[in-house]
């Protein structure tokens, strides 16, 4: 049995990231393996900046593997805005609501063909006296022209996918996270683990 520390408090994430992984790891909340106390600023460029600072951070205080991961939304005609900046594009403690009306108004006027946008998900993983390593998870969609279904979080509403005919809150928590940029991502992750 493998154990991991993931960088964050969020035991759902944690379990979600064990059942990719399989039978043969333990995935622990950083609170768990006892650095709750510590919060990374997010202030890199890059979705891979911000894991990797993340997973490093926790590394140094646990001494153990570490997972982190970061993701956002890039529009194309936004020039893959908001990115980085996605959970607080509308100010720092914007709801979804603000940051989906935000995002919205930037696309006020685009077609369709236009409103191009993907999900992208990046895992870290570092090591003790290894160097980090990354992975990376897209989902491909586009911008609706308003929010609609009730399930998922954060910009689902208006994220539509075309082969499903439906936006990312109309369809059932279990086949969204089948095709997500986290799930994604993480297969990549639990590839390369089974060659470790
Ligand atoms: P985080 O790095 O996982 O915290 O994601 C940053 C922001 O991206 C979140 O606050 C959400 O607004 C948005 N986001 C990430 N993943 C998803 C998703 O699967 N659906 C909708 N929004 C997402």
């Amino acid at each position: 049995m493998k154990t991991f520390i993931l960088a964050s408090k969020n035991q759902h994430k944690a379990e979600e990231i064990k059942n990719i992984l399989g039978a043969d790891y333990e995935v622990i909340t950083q609170t768990d393996a006892g650095a709750g106390d510590i919060d990374v600023i997010e202030d890199g460029k890059t979705f891979e900046e911000n894991a990797i600072k993340k997973a490093e951070t926790i590394l140094k205080a646990v001494g153990k593997p570490v997972i982190a991961d970061d993701s956002g939304l890039c529009v194309d005609v936004l020039n893959g805005s908001p990115g980085v900046y996605t959970a607080r594009y509308a100010g720092e403690n914007a709801t979804d609501a603000e940051n989906i009306n935000k995002l919205l108004t930037a696309l006020e006027g685009q077609p369709a063909e236009k409103r191009n946008a993907k999900f992208v998900c990046v895992i870290a993983f570092a090591r003790p006296n290894e160097k980090t390593v990354t992975f990376r998870g897209e989902c491909v969609g586009r911008i609706a022209f308003s929010p609609s279904g009730e399930s998922g979080f954060g910009y689902d509403p208006i994220f539509y996918i075309d082969d499903r005919k439906c936006t990312l809150a109309e369809l059932p928590a279990e086949v969204k996270n089948s095709i997500s940029h986290r799930f994604n991502a993480l297969k990549k992750f639990a590839k390369w683990c089974n060659n470790l």
